[in-house]
């Protein structure tokens, strides 16, 4: 890098804040902790503000450009989002307030599991899980206890189809159970002879993204729920391609018995830097006990701890607080899971209302297809003879030329586009998975197709180009299995 960062721009005796007069008398520090050996840059406010202005600009955002990161939902984030979010009674509340002082904050975590249950079409929620794969890892916890709780002890395995996220047998594994991979068919869907070959009763449970990796929608799926319940197996959903289904389709009305959201993917929290995310689960009736707590409940009584109790002056006596559910696999996260994001969720959903969900699920599907035709023109898209749901997957392959996926996907960072995920899911050669999400224009879906265009013909006529993309960002064609091995992460490594 050869632009100047903090350390060098700094001098020794600079300040970028001044600090208020101590209202304490001065004390010394304890021994130990001024740690003088540490070289903090010494800088001044200018400094700084510049310094971290740029640094903000140097990674791609969605809010810089598109960002068609497959099975990721980057939906561009409203801002009122952030601005409830980051409101003083819900920013400002400690999580070991009473549940008297903190009824409004309960009230939305409430609303919430009552929205979530209702858009899953699902009998109870718990907002703990901290993400998605969290999530999953709770959900299958409730699996092994609802079988357990039967006295069902034999059961050691959970069936994932091939095109799973690698969050699923990781999930899986964690939990004490072991994965048996299920094929998909040509046509993408789970393959129906090997899932009924594969269950018996040493099923624990069946965990199924519906739409799939491939944003296709399992055309037997009523099938597959019906196999793994025959065998006395669940149904988990692995709900993080709900953009897809708002609205229109329902797990739990298909049968799903646990679904996790992506709160952070579906319902605008940003995440492309990796989190904080919120991952809550979603059951059915027969699991509901099981829940990760404490879940909120809803008093219409008044406190049930309090004995007397003041009517509120508009007679409202309804009451919020937390509670364990009777069996409950316990906690899954320090206090009540990750709040700015349900306040995120909340406002996302409030604004929207069920028409307006749909409408979302409508044209992230719309756009998909869409891109799916106009990619297809240049590049291989294995299942072509189908409808896509929000999000398509073409092979990074051009006849005639030996570029591959990865090249492709760095040559769209020239255009300013985010790539797509690469090869993944594993089962598609050279995988570039594409969702355009509902909240792109139809000029930035043309300018993207343009890009593609333009690179398909690139790939043959000078493949170097792409070989060597990117070439307009600030670092530009990585060893990324180097970076990733001997990741250096101080400053003063690099430059001694
Ligand atoms: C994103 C994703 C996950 C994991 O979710 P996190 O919130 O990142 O933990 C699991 N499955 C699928 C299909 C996903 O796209």
């Amino acid at each position: 890098m050869t632009e100047p960062v903090i350390y060098d721009i700094g001098r020794p005796g600079l300040c970028a804040m001044p600090f208020p007069a101590p209202d304490v008398p001065r004390a010394p520090l304890p021994d130990g902790m001024v740690r003088d050996e540490l070289r903090l840059p010494e800088a001044s406010q200018l400094d700084v503000v510049r310094h971290f202005t740029r640094l903000s600009a140097l990674n791609h955002s969605i809010d810089k450009g598109f960002y068609p990161l497959g099975s990721c939902t980057m939906k561009y984030n409203p801002r009122i989002n952030e601005d409830m979010a980051r409101l003083a009674g819900f920013a400002g509340t400690h999580p070991m307030q009473d549940e008297e002082v903190a009824q409004g904050n309960l009230h939305l975590m409430f609303t919430l599991q009552e929205w979530l249950k209702e858009i899953g079409g699902f009998a109870g929620a718990s907002l703990q899980p901290a993400a998605g794969a969290h999530g999953e890892f709770a959900g299958i916890l409730m699996v092994r206890a609802y079988h357990l709780d039967r006295g069902d002890t034999q059961r050691r395995k959970i069936l994932i189809p091939d095109s799973a996220h690698g969050t699923n047998p990781a999930s899986t594994a964690m939990s004490g159970y072991s994965v048996v991979e299920i094929p998909s068919d040509s046509r993408g869907n789970v393959d129906l002879a090997a899932l009924r070959a594969a269950c018996d009763d040493h099923v624990a449970g069946l965990m199924l993204t519906n739409p799939n990796t491939l944003g296709l929608f399992d055309e037997h799926v009523q099938e597959v729920v019906d196999l793994v319940h025959g065998c006395g197996g669940l149904v988990y959903g692995d709900g993080a391609n709900m953009n897809a289904l708002l609205g229109i389709a329902r797990p739990g009305d298909l049968g799903f018995d646990i679904l996790h959201y992506n709160l952070h993917k579906t319902f605008g929290t940003p995440h492309g830097g990796g989190g904080p995310g919120s991952g809550p689960v979603a059951v059915c009736e027969r699991l509901a006990h099981f829940l990760p707590g404490p879940i909120v409940e809803r008093v219409d009584e008044g406190n049930p701890s309090l004995v007397r109790r003041e009517p509120p002056e508009d007679g409202d006596l309804t009451y919020y607080h937390l509670v364990m559910p009777p069996k409950s696999i316990g906690r899954v996260k320090v206090f009540h899971g990750h709040m700015g994001i349900f306040v995120r969720a909340y406002a996302y959903i409030r604004m929207h209302g069920p028409d307006g969900l749909r409408r979302v699920a409508e044209h992230a599907v719309l756009n998909a297809n869409y891109l799916q035709a106009r990619v297809g023109q240049w590049f291989p898209i294995p299942q072509r003879d189908r409808i896509c749901m929000h999000e398509f997957v073409a092979e990074g392959t051009v006849p005639g030329s030996d570029v591959r996926a990865l090249d492709i996907s760095k040559r769209l960072m020239d255009f300013g586009i985010h790539p797509p995920t690469n090869y993944f899911p594993l089962i598609v050669h050279e995988a570039l998975m594409i969702e355009p999400t509902e909240t792109e224009s139809k000029a930035t879906l043309d300018t993207f197709a343009a890009a593609m265009a333009q690179i398909a013909r690139e790939a043959v006529e000078q493949p170097e180009l792409l070989h060597q993309a990117p070439h307009t960002t600030p670092v530009s064609r990585m060893d990324e299995v180097k970076a990733a091995r001997e990741l250096v992460l101080s400053y003063w490594n690099v430059k001694q």
